[in-house]
């Protein structure tokens, strides 16, 4: 079977990373890797490739910034070009960005099948980009990979056990890389023994792009870093032109996006992770760190629910306080709550029996 895969945007190389080589190993697929271009730059692009042996992708589209529609356009238009001339047995896509839409989106008008990797998950905020892209992409989905028992519920409330389709519940593919990574961890330039920092990253939309939001996380990183243990901030290069344009002062330890084995090194020694993202919520409680989680809503319900996370949003007392009173707190991984690192060979034997 010739799988194509659709990837673009950090989360989804970290992802592939493992899901690509359970691929490789598994006989009877062959995979032609699209890269659509959504994350271009060296750092949030390259480095996962050369660190994580992700295979070179067949074709690079390119195909960055402008709108949401403008994004989504241009991409369907390119995969689909892309998709006629490689003639795929199916398709394979990741979470919930704009490539995962166009890549399932493309296809499914093509009549390929799409398979989901991360189906199921929901904020029920719809004002979410990746809401919307998720939403869509199970709709036109055959194959839905849920990474836990709530994706495989919400789907059910949907109505998905009474379609013609394939929902399996095959853990997380995060859980995998953060394992098959962990022992070769490396610090980042400037970075030696330190332990007990607050690693913060934020990038989400909705703080982002609301000032008061972003302002009031600032103060907060601020108030933390000057009180109670210093914040280091990878900053998502999207995040620093915000914060350079609306002209606000970030006291913490701001410092380029770093690689994975990077990352990892730094979740490895942190005090506490601070952050908006969706998988390095999963990779606090990977690396048995509690996480505070500066948003609304979240789509790993079940952190929330064990007490691995808590949920503050974006009003600045609120996100110092939960720093205060969780930092340093260890968490044990008890319950198995993603599947325990054999997504990606379950993914790859799925598709393999097709
Ligand atoms: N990550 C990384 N370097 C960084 C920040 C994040 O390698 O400087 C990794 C992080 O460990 C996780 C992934 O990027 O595996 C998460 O991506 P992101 O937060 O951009 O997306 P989300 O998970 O929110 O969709």
């Amino acid at each position: 079977m010739k799988i194509l895969t659709i990837i673009g945007a950090r989360p989804q190389f970290i992802k592939a990373s493992v899901v690509s080589k359970a691929i490789l190993e598994q006989a009877g697929l062959t995979e032609v890797i699209v890269h659509t271009g959504q994350h271009f730059d060296a750092n949030m692009s390259d480095v996962f490739f050369d660190q994580l042996g992700i295979p070179k992708p067949h074709c690079q589209l390119d195909i960055h910034g402008g709108s949401h529609g403008e994004m989504t356009g241009r991409m369907l238009i390119e995969i689909e070009r892309v998709m006629i001339s490689e003639a795929p047995d199916r398709v394979l896509v990741y979470g919930d960005t704009n490539s995962t839409l166009a890549g399932a989106l493309a296809a499914s008008k093509l009549h390929i099948p799409v398979a989901h990797i991360e189906a199921g998950l929901r904020s029920f905020n719809m004002r979410m980009p990746e809401e919307i892209n998720r939403i869509l992409t199970d709709q036109v989905s055959d194959v839905l990979f849920c990474p836990t028992q709530t994706a495989m519920d919400n789907l059910k409330r949907e109505g998905f056990e009474h379609k013609p389709i394939q929902v399996l519940n095959v853990g997380d593919v995060m859980q995998d890389s953060a394992l098959f990574f962990a022992q070769r961890a490396t610090p980042p330039l400037g970075f030696s023994q330190n332990d007990g920092f607050i690693l913060t990253t934020l990038h989400r939309a909705e703080n982002t792009d609301d000032p008061v939001r972003l302002s009031a996380i600032v103060e907060a990183l601020n108030d933390i870093h000057n009180n109670i243990a210093p914040v280091v901030l990878p900053l998502h290069p999207r995040t620093r032109g915000v914060i350079t344009k609306l002209g606000l002062e970030i006291k913490a330890k701001v410092i380029d996006p770093v690689g994975y084995l990077e990352m990892i090194w730094l979740l490895q020694r942190s005090g506490l992770v601070l952050t908006d993202s969706g998988g390095v919520q999963k990779e606090a409680y990977f690396f048995g760190k509690a996480c505070v989680t500066m948003r609304d809503q979240t789509e790993w319900v079940e952190l929330v629910e064990c007490g691995a996370n808590v949920l503050v949003g974006a009003e600045r007392d609120a996100i110092v306080s939960a720093v205060g009173g969780n930092v340093n707190r260890s968490i044990a991984d008890d319950d198995n709550l993603y599947g325990g690192g054999q997504a990606s060979t379950r993914i790859a034997s799925f598709l393999a029996s097709l």
